[in-house]
């Protein structure tokens, strides 16, 4: 068993706060459950599955998630897949624990069918179905392990799955601020999207590294020099080849003209202030001249995520262009966590250094508030409803596609949203399974089967209840051109009288 990671290993990854007695004792008794609930249990690699167990585990200790979620990070699998039950969970480890279980549990459950339109809804229904940030960050520290070793699944499924992390893990990994996830996503999932991107990806990085780095280098070593000569102190400096995904989106912007790319890797200056941030950027400047247009003041102004940094791209003078990027530890701790670099902190005890409005993070707070009241009433989907998506219900094609409504919306508002041909032939609507009139309001998690007849046709008896615009605008273009052809064909008709 050792060779798979004991948990000392899992807990000396933990970065940003010193696990207590309490936490280690937590996080050792999950290991040994869990081992014991995958007994026996092999991966698609022929591994011991608990391989993979520990795998999410680790992650989760590298974005600094707190005890209680890496102990679920453990036990994630141990009622799907292991031995365990609900029962066990709840008496070993208590309803907190459980609920995160639970939670990753019934996400496993939701697929992604590879369609744009339907990725927002996936989104937001994964956000509202985990009721807790803490479950999000379990499955995708679980998904980034699964894309790791994707190799040993069928090829249908390493797309499905390949596609569905870029559509819609990685994006709420930015959303929560992980940017280090994210990444890691994205770089694990692009070879089965994408492969034949991915190689010309390859050997475009490839090509451009050793001058890249010659160059970066040399900006590194001029720089330092500089920095201890006007006595600001350094951090840490560092650079690192950029992540090959969003190079290849970048790429994708600059239509395919690699002179426009600047930055395969960026040299980072962590200091200890802003004000020193502020002094590094003058320096900078003072000594090469900036590309224009390409100095962006995140500290001054935030992106929606948290992520504070100043940016700015020079000309090194030998025919070089380099990115650097200037902030503070903490803003660092932000930009690579997010969300969970919050949460260590916020578990530690604010020690006043870190200047953060809770503004910036008022989703976040809004998601916890609501986790807890819905936790402690039990009332999972209707408080969601009700607060976090506001009036937004979520309901399901008969093959598991999530769509995302208005309340009070109709079987006619769903037939829109899902195609205008589907919605310009409704004659009928199975809800759940049972036909139903069109001007049933539909409930959350109704599954809904629209029957379409190539001769039904809309009437402006839908306006009575269709909801959204997309579907009230398709009726009444189809009711104004079918009247206005009723009165040419009736004057045409007097007139031949
Ligand atoms: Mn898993």
């Amino acid at each position: 068993m050792e060779a798979m990671g004991s948990p000392e290993e899992i807990i000396a990854l933990i970065e940003g706060y010193t696990p207590t007695e309490s936490d280690i004792a937590l996080i050792k008794k999950a290991y040994t459950f869990s081992r014991r609930a995958h007994e026996g249990q092999l991966r698609a690699s022929g591994d011991p599955y608990f391989i993979h167990v520990i795998a999410t585990a680790k992650n989760l200790a590298r974005y600094s998630m707190d005890a209680t979620t890496i102990a679920a990070g453990l036990l994630h699998d141990t009622i799907e897949d292991g031995k365990a039950t609900e029962e066990e969970i709840k008496t070993e480890f208590g309803e907190d624990i459980f609920f995160l279980v639970e939670g990753v549990t019934k996400l496993g459950k939701v697929k992604y069918r590879g369609r744009e339109r339907h990725a927002e809804s996936l989104r937001k229904f994964f956000v509202a179905m985990a009721a807790d940030f803490r479950v999000l960050v379990i499955k995708l520290a679980d998904r980034l392990h699964n894309l790791q070793t994707l190799q040993y699944v069928r090829p249908e499924k390493q797309r499905r799955i390949a596609l569905e992390s870029i559509e819609i893990y990685a994006p709420l990994a930015h959303r929560l601020g992980i940017g280090k996830l994210k990444g890691e996503l994205e770089d694990a999932a692009f070879p089965f999207a994408y492969p034949k991107e991915y190689e010309e990806i390859e050997k475009f990085m490839n090509e451009k590294k050793e001058v890249s780095e010659q160059h970066i280098a040399a900006v590194k070593g001029s720089l330092e020099r500089e920095l201890n000569r006007q006595k600001i102190g350094i951090v840490k400096m560092s650079y690192r080849i950029k992540h090959k995904y969003s190079l290849w989106k970048k790429l994708q912007r600059y239509k395919h003209d690699p002179e426009k790319i600047y930055d395969i890797m960026a040299l980072r200056v962590i200091v200890n202030s802003i004000e020193d941030c502020y002094r590094t950027l003058g320096l900078v400047h003072m000594f090469w001249k900036p590309v224009p247009d390409r100095i962006k003041d995140y500290i001054a102004l935030p992106k929606l995520n948290g992520y504070q940094s100043l940016h700015t791209t020079i000309f090194t003078g030998d025919g070089g262009i380099v990115e650097i990027q200037i902030r503070t530890p903490e803003m660092h701790g932000i930009a690579e966590y997010g969300i969970a670099s919050h949460f260590a902190y916020k578990e530690t005890g604010d020690d006043g250094k870190i200047s953060r409005g809770t503004s910036k993070y008022a989703w976040v707070d809004e998601f916890r508030e609501l986790a807890r009241a819905v936790h402690e009433s039990g009332q999972f989907m209707q408080n969601l409803r009700m607060d976090f998506f506001k009036d937004r219900i979520f309901v399901f094609t008969p093959k598991g596609d999530v769509l995302d409504l208005p309340e009070d919306a109709c079987p006619i508002d769903f037939a829109y949203a899902v195609h205008s041909d589907i919605g310009d032939h409704i004659s009928g609507a199975k809800i759940n399974g049972k036909m139903m009139p069109l001007s049933t309001k539909l409930a959350v998690n109704d599954i809904v089967e629209i029957i379409t007849r190539s001769e039904a046709h809309p009437t402006s008896k839908w306006l009575d209840y269709a909801l959204t615009t997309m579907a009230r605008k398709h009726i009444k273009a189809y009711v104004e051109e079918h009247s206005l052809l009723n009165k040419y064909i009736w004057n045409r008709f007097k007139t031949a009288k």
